[in-house]
């Protein structure tokens, strides 16, 4: 029964040891996981994880920086990345932004 405890339902694979069981999730591409949350949040997929850091924790994945809050976060985007405010999609350039802008008047 002690096999349970290293099971990762997942990938339903079962792992001899709780350390074997962690090495699997830090190397899977099945594992995405939050570090700042505690408990840790598993996320199936990258783009979730993207989606949590930024929405939870107000995190730039690319710059690898945290900001107090989600405005700052979002005029950060918009400055650095080109990302439209509107939609929360991110834009190539700064001309690809403004071209973008041109779709929500
Ligand atoms: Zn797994
Ligand atoms: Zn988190
Ligand atoms: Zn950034
Ligand atoms: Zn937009």
């Amino acid at each position: 029964m002690l096999l349970k405890h290293f099971y990762c339902t997942r990938c339903a694979i079962s792992f001899r040891s709780f350390s074997a069981r962690l090495k699997h999730i830090y190397d899977s591409p099945y594992h995405h996981i939050c570090y700042i949350c505690f408990p840790q949040q598993d996320f199936a997929k990258m783009v979730e994880l993207d989606e949590h850091l930024g929405t939870e924790h107000n995190y730039c994945i690319s710059c690898d920086i945290q900001f107090e809050t989600a405005q700052k976060l979002a005029q950060h985007d918009k400055e650095e990345h080109n990302m439209c405010v509107t939609c929360r999609q991110f834009c190539g350039s700064r001309s690809s932004l403004s071209n973008h802008m041109t779709t929500h008047i």
